[in-house]
């Protein structure tokens, strides 16, 4: 039996007439740009989340920028966001000409530390980095306006705490929520837990469209018409009126149709990805010397991966060896932290300047994880594992 990272073919035999029907439903129609399937789509999102308003967009990427877009994000502009995350949560930021200011990680939820994010709004107020590290060269002209919280590998941020936070120091909130779609954070919806989530439908996500995909949701009208608006080069009352400078960031409406099949076993796939994950940590229990992810009381994940920690960087890539012998593919998220990237080396962070973060680049390893991996499979995993430690 061969054992997939991810198993994409198998959710496509599932629901591949209904694909095929929708598919085909647009060759028919031809309507490729905004067709009806894209505000069908956003509308059951819509529903799914709880949020009033649902924009489709061309990718997360473009959910993260469309947003800070709105917010009238840009130069001189302070955001927070982890180090610990896809390139992309903090791309978005310095495209703008803002400034990315990295907030370390709870180490055992892998999401931005609240209580280290107000060390850093502390340390940009008073200038004084010694109580939290701050990119270099920041000017006294430059003001803390958001912060980018990532619900990383499906387990949502500890929003009432970052809400709270936000809300004194008056800062724009953006749930990135590009793994975490159909998680829950005290009975909400991921997408619904900040001013605007962000999801991703790259297909590798939890829910996955056959390209490049993305949406924004707000219950903010006015925000909701600014984004739509920045979607389409900045249109006003048509696409040859145009009142703001924005992009082409429109989503297919063939991913929309591809996404509106796999949303009819949306519901099932995120239950089987609990018994999975239920499934490893029941395996795991007996294993003592690796930390195994668990979900705090009031958060369900959507696991979008499976991320353990070894002891130390040594025994992580010796496991990843052993299980590549035995054809069980692993990945590495992430194996260096944006504040160590080249991409950023201009904010002059160091090594050491975000420990919790570099800790865990060093020691992760994230096992195969889909709502199909079979128990049978799982076990030779795990089994795999404790022979390699
Ligand atoms: C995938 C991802 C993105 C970007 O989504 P794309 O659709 O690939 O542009 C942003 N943030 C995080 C945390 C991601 O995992």
């Amino acid at each position: 039996m061969i054992t997939k990272f991810n198993d994409l073919e198998c959710q496509q035999r599932r629901i591949r007439s209904q694909l095929e029907k929708n598919i085909l439903a647009v060759l028919d129609h031809g309507k490729y740009i905004m067709g009806p399937e894209i505000e069908i789509l956003e509308k059951q999102l819509a529903d799914f989340t709880g949020v009033k308003n649902a924009i489709s967009c061309a990718s997360g990427t473009d959910a993260l920028l469309l947003s800070l877009m709105a917010q009238g994000i840009g130069p001189g502009d302070i955001v927070f966001t982890s180090p610990f995350t896809f390139i992309a949560t903090a791309e978005v930021i310095q495209l703008l000409g803002a400034v990315p200011v990295f907030v370390d990680i709870d180490p055992t939820t892998f999401n931005i530390d609240p209580g280290k994010l107000l060390k850093a709004i502390s340390a940009i107020t008073t200038g004084e980095s010694s109580g939290h590290p701050l990119p270099q060269g920041l000017s006294k002209n430059c003001k803390p306006k958001a912060v980018i919280a990532v619900d990383l590998f499906g387990l949502p941020a500890d929003y009432m705490a970052i809400n709270r936070i936000a809300q004194d120091h008056n800062l724009f909130v953006i749930e990135d929520a590009a793994q975490s779609f159909g998680a829950e954070y005290q009975g909400k919806k991921a997408c619904s837990l900040a001013n605007v989530g962000c999801t991703s439908f790259f297909p590798a996500k939890p829910l996955g469209c056959y390209g490049d995909g993305g949406m924004c949701f707000t219950n903010d009208d006015e925000m909701a018409a600014v984004i739509e608006s920045i979607r389409v080069h900045g249109k006003g009352t048509d696409k040859y009126d145009n009142i703001r400078i924005g992009i082409n960031g429109r989503l297919d409406t063939i991913q929309a149709a591809v996404l509106l099949a796999k949303m009819s076993i949306f519901a099932e796939d995120i239950e089987l990805r609990q018994q999975v994950a239920r499934r490893y940590q029941k395996l795991f229990s007996g294993i003592d010397s690796l930390t195994i992810p668990q979900e705090p009381a009031d958060c369900k994940s959507v696991w979008a991966q499976f991320s353990i920690l070894a002891r130390d960087t040594e025994q992580r890539d010796h496991i990843q060896k052993e299980l590549n012998k035995m054809d069980i593919p692993t990945a590495i998220y992430y194996p260096k932290p944006l504040h160590q990237q080249k991409a950023f080396a201009h904010l002059g962070y160091q090594k050491g300047s975000f420990p919790a973060s570099e800790d865990a680049a060093g020691r992760i390893l994230s096992l195969p994880m889909h709502p199909y991996l079979e128990a049978s499979q799982q076990e030779l995993i795990t089994e795999s594992i404790s022979l390699a430690i």
